[in-house]
Order: structure tokens, then sequence, then C-alpha cells
């Protein structure tokens, strides 16, 4: 768990894909799209170091916003490209995985 060092109204919020509110960047998970060399989703990964290259999107560390995210086809919007359902269950295990931590 991160403490919060100081509060700051600057603090960059990002929207979550799943529940369409806003929050603190940091708060969020970002997720990154792999593109294959035909340009096609390769894999969508959580991006924990938040250095990754590429168009992202975020969404609130509970599982409720994810699945409400791929019911919504929130992933497809972003990305303007279809995610294929084994994708999908990569991105529920790795994203169970990180909030079982
Ligand atoms: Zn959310």
């Amino acid at each position: 768990m991160i403490t919060e060092d100081k509060m700051d109204k600057r603090i960059p919020v990002r929207t979550c894909i799943g529940c369409n509110n806003e929050f603190p960047k940091k708060d969020l998970f970002r997720f990154v799209r792999k593109t294959d060399e035909a340009g096609m989703t390769d894999s969508i990964i959580i991006d924990t170091s938040g250095a990754l290259h590429g168009r992202g999107c975020y969404l609130c560390r509970n599982m409720d916003c994810l699945e409400k995210a791929l019911k919504k086809r929130s992933f497809e919007r972003t990305f303007k490209d279809p995610v294929p359902e084994r994708i999908k269950e990569d991105i529920r295990e790795e994203f169970k995985r990180l909030t079982q931590e």
C-alpha cells in the first residue's frame, strides 16, 4: 500500500473505462495494447511500471469495473479494434493476480 504523501489539487486524474468516474491516475490500473506486426491486438497488458508506451486506458482496481468495461466493450472502443475472448481472459487473470496482492 502506498501512503499519501500530500494532497495536491494538480494531481493527474484519469477516467475509469468501467464506471466512467475520475480518479487519481496513480490509483488506477493502466492498460496498454500490444500489437503484432500486422497491427492487430496481440495482447492487452496491465502497465504496473507506468512506463509502457502506446495507447492506454485506465481502470479502477476492482473486478466490478473490469467486468463493466468488458461488458460495455470499452476496450474495443479505446483501441478501436476487436478484442478476442482469449485476451479478455488474460486480462481477467492478470487483474485477479494483481488485486489479490
Ligand atoms: Zn471504475
